[in-house]
């Protein structure tokens, strides 16, 4: 048996309605699916509903993406920005959690002001799209929080690019000519929300933050330790095999619990619903330990 704790709906800036999850996670042969949209939980009551129709468990969640630069090693050029992606995942969150809706919210104005600045670049690099095409996107799927990938969607529409991935290696990836860094949370704010809305706090993909050796990955996670972590996602589909495997170590030897999930996003992303045969058994431990069954 199989779960899947990692995943994204129209909610945020995947392509599948949420209440569709649960009769697609069961087809995918999982019995326990999370959703664990960007930044909102306005998905989570849709998609409790599927799964309960399509007999799969559900896990209420939610991914903020805080600063690496809070937890990575101080860098000799303070100047120099650092790179890399830290991403939190709340699982088994109270949807409604006052804390947690006020860091949405918060978030969702720190998109609604970099989004246009990397429409206006998009422009001066003779890109001609308008971000009310984006938000006319955004609003038919329903969501109110709009990510690169519906700016990827509108570019690839209109001919610009190739593929969604290709809109991210030319225009809006972190390395892309239009990139534009959006204000993050600090990552104890992030950790402290979700438990405050009686959850655990997860390290998502550990590989996106970029770290050069075993040591520093070490110093980070014991960083986000201290800030109050819970659990490491081992199994992504960004990770090798050999990296899943080193992050369970890592669990292990940090007293953490492991997670691990798919992140599906439908067509956006080229990643299969329960694509990384995560055991039942991840499942019912973080279950048991947000039901405080176990500490
Ligand atoms: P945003 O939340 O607006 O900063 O957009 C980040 C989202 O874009 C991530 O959660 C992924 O879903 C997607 N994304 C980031 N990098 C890439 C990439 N290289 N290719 C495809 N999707 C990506
Ligand atoms: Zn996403
Ligand atoms: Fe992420
Ligand atoms: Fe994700």
């Amino acid at each position: 048996m199989f779960c899947d704790l990692h995943m994204h709906s129209t909610a945020s800036d995947g392509t599948d309605a949420p209440e569709a999850l649960g009769k697609l996670a069961k087809a995918a042969g999982l019995s326990a699916i999370a959703l664990t949209d960007h930044d909102t939980t306005a998905g989570v009551a849709a998609a409790a509903k599927g799964c309960k129709r399509a007999g799969v468990a559900f896990v209420p969640g939610i991914e903020v993406s805080a600063d690496p630069a809070m937890v990575k090693p101080p860098k000799a050029n303070p100047d120099e920005p650092t790179s890399g992606t830290l991403h939190i995942l709340g699982l088994f969150i109270r949807p409604d959690d006052d804390r947690l809706a006020a860091i949405s919210r918060q978030m969702e104005q720190a998109r609604n002001q970099r989004n246009p600045m990397i429409v206006d670049k998009l422009n001066s690099l003779g890109v001609r799209i308008d971000y009310a095409e984006v938000e006319a996107l955004a609003a038919a799927e329903g969501t109110a929080i709009i990510g690169r990938p519906h700016i990827a969607q509108v570019l690839l529409a209109k001919g610009y690019v190739k593929s969604i991935q290709d809109a991210f290696t030319r225009y809006i990836g972190a390395k892309g000519a239009a990139y534009v860094r959006r204000d993050r949370l600090h990552p104890h704010d992030a950790i402290d929300a979700i438990h405050h809305a009686g959850g655990l706090a997860v390290m998502a993909h550990p590989v996106q933050i970029k770290y050069a050796d075993e040591d520093e990955l070490t110093y980070i996670v014991r960083r986000m330790i201290d800030f109050g972590l819970d659990a490491i996602e081992a199994r992504h589909s960004d990770h090798t095999a050999a990296q899943a495997l080193q992050f369970e170590k890592l669990a292990e030897r940090e007293k953490l619990m492991v997670s691990g999930g798919s992140d599906y996003h439908g067509t956006r992303k080229t990643v299969a619903l329960g694509g990384q045969n995560v055991p039942i058994q991840v499942y019912e431990r973080l279950r048991d330990a947000a039901e405080g069954v176990i500490a």
